[in-house]
This record gives structure tokens, C-alpha cells and sequence, in this order.
């Protein structure tokens, strides 16, 4: 295990774990909610963190940074990172995201079982638990029900310059409230008539504890407590009880909720003060987000990609989804990596897309077999094939080492034929400066085959090359002795048409054509790269006639492909490009 560099959360966690802060917590539910664990011991975790994604969508690549901090985190200091569903918003979350996002949680290799048990969890199964510490704070005359129109509330808000305005419906008794409250649950009242409020100071220079909204009315169907609740908490409310029900030692999110932290504590500290919850509370720290450039991660745009099929499905291979990267090819480890490489700051930082593939080729380089692909082919016909191997219909076998570091993985055949593919840029009727492949008059080595010296082309009524035209050197065959006797300046790869696999080619470009695409609130859909997708039909070497779906290679001087995950079948096989060789992003 490589040593982790040093950053802000680590030093904080350390910090508690030396002083002790968090030792002697129980190992159990909160005083509210027994249900959550066994209660009785110590708990056996170390630290408790927790990665909370609302099911309104897939993870993005944004995502993948907070799950590999968060997990990796529990990881390195003896604890345990919940999987936690914010589930709190039900017209916008499904099953299918659900679903989903476990699923990827779990490919980019993380798990959330420990200590015996299987943490994941859901915000809703604690909506029994909010609604009484609701009814607690209004008891405690510090939560009110506010009958003020939207507009009037907001109006009454003030802004960063101007304070705001006392609610009149703030005074009232508390047995006012209470009552407005239940009958809000009882289903008396429409949706958006009225809300509880924390009641705490309309002045505050900190606009989130201006008596923010804790529940609103809302008849929807919730995806795991259906029908069951009319009212639903706000996200600023539920999120510091989920995270204190858990016993959560270090809840770390992004810098925008930096300004909601003394609302974390002072929600938590009343509830603490009421006995329904216990020290030690959680604490929150923030850190800055990742964003890649020619990228967008937010799940609302992304949905919309979706939705207006910009893209084919949040698993197109075009979109910065994990389910997208997988199928694009990108390895976990290669993600992991980028995630890790990025550290965890105080600021928002905008990765280049290239530090993506320059992880998944540092992964990919020492792990993929190699391989020919011709991948935007045209004819190469030897027309003396016959009088140098005896007949057009025999076949003169090459081989080459399925990986050049790896030995053990054997040799892949293929043979020579009297036609081949050859990629139509590797000829030039007539060749710039500097081009040593094929044109007439030159020699170029066959990779693993012979030298041939190119003697045309011949074309169609367009003026299309449809054929290159070369005659064999003889006795030049790699591993010959004869094979060094004529020297060349260029070699090419080719595939033999007499065996050669044909299958769909995917080639993908960015996105969007800008670096930011919503920067400045930029309608993204403006910069959308037009050209983001090509499709060819290629040619691939025999051996590849056995890719599985998922299979990645790497292609001699073509970079990193992998058999689709979904379309790809023996019969009928579809390759994604994940990134060439070297970066031609940087260009
Ligand atoms: P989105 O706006 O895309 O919906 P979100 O933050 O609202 O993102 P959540 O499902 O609430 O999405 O996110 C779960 C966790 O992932 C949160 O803790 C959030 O802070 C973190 N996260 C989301 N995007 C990023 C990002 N770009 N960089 C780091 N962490 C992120
Ligand atoms: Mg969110
Ligand atoms: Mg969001």
C-alpha cells in the first residue's frame, strides 16, 4: 500500500482518534432510534462516515471522488463508510436509481459491510425519528408552523445586506403549533399551504439560520414509505439526524454546505439537550469539489442529456456517469486513482480530462493483451504473394507475444494472405515530408510479416484509393535470419482478409466543445459536440474472435478499445475506443 499524502480530513481524524473523541460511544442506536444496532458495547468502529447520494439520478464522476475519500477513509483508520440513501425528496427518486448506484459503489470496489453487519441505509426509514424531534422542537417553542405564502416567506427573508422580517405566525403559542403540525400530517391542510420552521434568529448575518424550512407539505408517493407521509423533511433538516442516528464521526461533504454547519450544530445540539440524541455528535467538514473539464456533473443536466436523448441512456459511453465510464472502458482502478491523485482541499478544483487516461493507460499498460486492429481499413494487395509463398491460398503464419512484459500470456497467431487490411492513412500516393509508410517506390515492414515495397493504388470513379497494390521482399520474414537484410524506415499493422474479424467501431470525442460547458450559467446544451460519436466498421485480428463483452486490449499504435459491454456479441462484435496512446486531448 502506497503511503497517503497528508491532507486536512486526515489530520482531523487523527486528530480525534488520539484525543479520544469518539472511543467511548456506544455501539448502538441513539437514544431515539434503539433500532439501528445492537446496543450494549463499545462500537467497534474506529470512525463512521457515510456516502449519501439522493437516488435522483447515476453517480458521476463527481461522486466517484466523495466515495473514494469517504471509503477509503474508513479504510485507512479502522471504521466503516455507510452507504446511505438520501431518500428524502420522493417526486424525484426511484428504485432504478437505487439499484444503480449500489451497483457502481460496488464496482468501483468498495463495500459497506463491517463489524458484521451490512450499513446501508435509508434517510426514509428515519422519518418516525424526524417527526418527533419535530414535535420536540416545537414543544420546546423552537419550531413553528408558518402560514405565510412562498413570496411573503421569501420577501420576509431579507438577503446578505438587509435583515429579515419576524414571520406573524411566529409568536403564536406552541400548542398552536403543535396543533398545525399534526394536522399537517393528518393530510388537513394542500401542499405548500404552509411550513415548520426552525425559529431561530431572522436577523443572522447566516442566512441559513434565518428560521430555515424543516418539513413541507407534499402528497407523492415515496419509493420505499409509499403513501405513508404527506409531509416530508427538508434536506438541511434531515441530513444532521441521519448522520447523528448513524453515530457518524466525521460527516464530510462539499464546500457549499460550509454555511449550513451551524446549523448542523445547533440542530443537533437541541435534540442532544431534549435526550434524543446523544454525545458524541457528529461534526461536519467540507471539502472542495472535483470537476473535469469537457465535462458536466450534475445530476439534473445529466438527466436532462438523458431525457432530450443528447445521449443514449445515462450508460452511454459519451457521458461522465461511473455506468458510462465502465461501459466506456475506464478500469475502477483507473478512477480510483484519479480520485486519490486529487486529494481532498479546501477549494473546488477543475481537473484536465487527460489525468482520467493517463490513469486508466498507467492500469491498462501492464494488464491489457496486445493486438491488431485495422480500424478505417483499405485493401493492400501483394500481387507476387503466390510466386514468393508457392499458392494465393496458402497462408504464411506470424505470431507475436500476447503482452511484450508477459511472456507466461503466450503468443497470438495470425497469418499472412495475398490481401490484407491496412489502415487508409498509412498510404500516400504522394507522401509529405517526413512520411516512411506506404507509397510508391517505398519498403515498409509488415509488423511480424515481411517487407513489402508499395508499386500503387488503384481507385474508383471518384478518385477513392480502393486498393493499395505492394509486392513481398522475399526472404524478409521477422525472427529470419534474412530479416534484417533490407532496411526500412516504417512499419505498419494490417490484419489478414482471409481471417480478419469484422466488427462495429465506436470512436468517441468530447462531449462539448468547451472546457466548462455551464460555466457562468451557460445553457450547456449549446457547446454539445456534434461529432462526439463516429462509428466505423474495422477489422479486428483473428484471436479477437473470442472478446467477451468487457474484454479490454490494447491495439498497436492505436491505444486502449474494450468489446462493449452491452451491444457486443461474437457474432456480431462492437468496440469502444477508451483513449489512444498517447493524449491527444492536450493537442
Ligand atoms: P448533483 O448536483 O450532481 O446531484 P449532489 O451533490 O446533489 O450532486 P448527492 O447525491 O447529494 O448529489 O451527492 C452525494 C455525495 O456526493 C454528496 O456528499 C456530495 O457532496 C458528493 N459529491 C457530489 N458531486 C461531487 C463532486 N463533483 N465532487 C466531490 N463530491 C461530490
Ligand atoms: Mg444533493
Ligand atoms: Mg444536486
Amino acid at each position: 500500500e502506497p503511503v497517503k499524502p497528508a491532507n486536512f480530513l486526515r489530520a482531523i481524524i487523527e486528530r480525534d482518534l488520539e484525543a479520544g473523541t469518539y472511543a467511548q460511544r456506544p455501539f448502538g442506536g441513539q437514544p431515539g432510534d434503539a433500532a439501528l444496532h445492537a446496543a450494549g458495547q463499545p462500537d467497534p468502529a474506529r470512525v463512521r462516515l457515510r456516502f449519501p447520494p439522493e437516488p435522483n439520478g447515476y453517480l458521476h464522476v463527481g461522486h466517484a471522488k466523495s466515495i473514494c475519500l469517504n471509503f477509503g477513509l474508513a479504510r485507512d483508520y479502522g471504521g466503516v463508510c455507510h452507504l446511505r440513501f438520501d431518500d428524502t425528496n420522493p417526486e424525484k427518486e426511484e428504485q432504478e436509481y437505487v439499484d444503480a448506484i449500489e451497483e457502481m459503489v460496488k464496482w468501483l470496489g468498495w463495500d459497506w459491510d463491517a463489524f458484521g453487519t451490512a450499513h446501508l441505509y435509508y434517510a426514509s426509514n428515519y422519518f418516525d425519528f424526524m417527526y418527533r424531534a419535530a414535535e420536540y422542537l416545537i414543544s420546546q417553542g423552537l419550531a413553528y408552523v408558518d402560514e405565510q405564502s412562498a413570496d411573503q416567506m421569501r420577501a420576509n427573508r431579507g438577503d446578505f445586506t438587509t435583515p429579515g422580517t419576524n414571520s406573524p405566525f411566529r409568536d403564536l403559542p406552541v400548542e398552536h403549533h403543535l396543533g398545525r403540525f399534526r394536522e399537517m400530517r393528518a393530510g388537513q391542510h394542500p401542499d405548500g399551504a404552509m411550513v415548520l420552521r426552525a425559529k431561530i434568529d431572522m436577523a443572522s448575518p447566516n442566512i441559513n439560520l434565518r428560521d430555515p424550512a424543516l418539513y413541507r407539505i407534499r402528497r407523492a408517493t415515496h419509493h420505499n414509505t409509499g403513501d405513508q407521509w404527506c409531509i416530508y423533511p427538508m434536506y438541511a433538516y434531515a441530513h444532521p439526524i441521519e448522520d447523528a442516528l448513524e453515530r457518524i464521526t466525521h460527516s464530510i461533504c462539499t464546500l457549499e454546505f460550509e454555511d449550513q454547519r451551524p446549523w448542523y450544530d445547533w440542530l443537533l445540539e437541541r435534540l442532544a439537550e431534549g435526550g434524543l440524541l446523544s454525545h458524541p455528535l457528529p461534526k461536519q467538514y467540507e471539502f472542495g469539489r472535483l470537476n473535469l473539464s469537457y465535462v458536466i456533473t450534475s445530476k439534473r443536466k445529466l438527466k436532462q442529456l438523458v431525457d432530450e436523448k443528447h445521449v443514449e441512456g445515462w450508460d452511454d459511453p459519451r457521458m461522465p456517469t461511473l455506468a458510462g465510464m465502465r461501459r466506456r472502458g475506464y478500469t475502477p482502478a483507473s478512477i480510483r486513482k484519479m480520485a486519490d491523485d486529487s486529494g481532498a482541499s479546501k477549494s473546488n478544483i477543475w481537473l484536465d480530462y487527460s489525468v482520467l487516461d493517463i490513469a486508466l493507460r498507467a492500469d491498462l499498460e501492464e494488464q491489457a493483451p496486445r493486438a491488431m486492429a485495422v480500424i478505417d481499413p483499405v485493401a493492400l494487395k501483394l500481387t507476387n504473394y503466390a510466386e514468393v509463398f508457392g499458392s494465393d491460398s496458402f497462408h504464411e503464419p506470424c505470431h507475436a507475444p500476447a503482452h511484450p512484459h508477459k511472456p507466461e500470456l503466450g503468443q497470438r497467431q495470425f497469418s499472412l494472405g495475398p490481401q490484407l487490411w491496412i489502415e487508409r492513412d498509412d498510404f500516400a500516393e504522394v507522401p509529405a515530408k517526413g512520411f516512411f509508410r506506404l507509397f510508391p517506390g517505398n519498403k515498409v515492414r509488415l509488423k511480424y510479416g515481411v517487407i513489402i515495397e508499395c508499386t500503387g493504388c488503384e481507385k474508383d470513379a471518384d478518385g477513392k484509393v480502393t486498393a493499395v497494390t505492394a509486392t513481398v521482399v522475399p526472404d524478409t520474414k521477422s525472427g529470419t535470419p534474412g530479416a534484417d537484410s533490407v532496411k526500412v524506415k516504417g512499419t505498419i499493422t494490417w490484419i489478414g482478409a482471409h481471417e480478419a474479424v469484422a466488427c462495429e467501431m465506436r470512436l468517441f470525442d468530447r462531449l462539448f466543445t468547451e472546457a466548462q460547458p455551464d460555466a457562468g450559467g451557460r445553457d450547456f446544451l449549446t457547446v454539445l459536440n456534434p461529432n462526439s460519436k463516429h462509428v466505423l466498421r474495422s477489422y479486428l485480428e483473428p484471436g479477437l474472435a473470442g472478446a467477451k463483452p468487457d474484454d479490454k486490449f490494447q491495439f498497436e499504435r492505436h491505444g486502449y478499445f474494450v468489446a462493449d459491454r452491452k451491444d457486443h456479441r461474437a457474432d456480431a462484435p462492437v468496440f469502444n475506443r477508451i483513449a489512444g496512446l498517447k493524449d491527444s486531448w492536450a493537442r
